[in-house]
């Protein structure tokens, strides 16, 4: 994705240049009239709006909610990105973004606990993160709503 400032303040119009490049990124070549299979691009019969198969519904879906995530993680960091630039401005601010850090990091602990209330274990988190297992545990196994503790990771923590 762009990697463009986005925190600039926007005292001026935008250049010209800028409003053309917008409107060249506008799809072209849609087909309007038959429609097609959104996974393999084949036709697709009334019932079906979409997708032509279950099959290809499937994979289909899984495909946009891995550009989903992608996009919604990016924007995140866009975010944080932004109050961090803002947090070196003043204290305030400064206060106000290690707050936001602290919230992040209570939420990133909720969801390890609901994974591993799912049945995950800390060697899947850890993979997830690519750290191990002791790892995993030693930063997310302190959770008070987790009481099914791993065996053998008791001790020094
Ligand atoms: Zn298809």
């Amino acid at each position: 994705m762009s990697r463009a400032a986005p925190g600039r303040p926007a005292l001026t119009d935008p250049p010209a240049a800028k409003q053309a490049e917008a409107v060249s990124s506008v799809p072209r070549g849609s087909v309007t009239g038959g429609r097609t299979c959104s996974w393999c691009k084949g036709p697709l019969l009334p019932p079906r709006r979409r997708f032509c198969s279950d099959d290809h519904r499937r994979r289909g879906q899984k495909a946009e909610r891995k550009i989903e995530d992608a996009d919604y993680a990016d924007g995140v960091r866009r975010l944080v990105r932004a109050q961090g630039r803002r947090a070196g401005a003043d204290l305030p601010m400064f206060a106000l973004f290690a707050e936001s850090v602290d919230f992040a990091r209570a939420r990133l602990a909720d969801a390890a606990a609901q994974l591993i209330a799912q049945g995950y274990s800390y060697a899947d988190l850890g993979a997830a993160l690519d750290i191990t297992r002791q790892a995993a545990w030693k930063r997310f196994g302190c959770q008070p709503k987790v009481d099914t503790g791993p065996a053998g990771t008791g001790g020094a923590a």
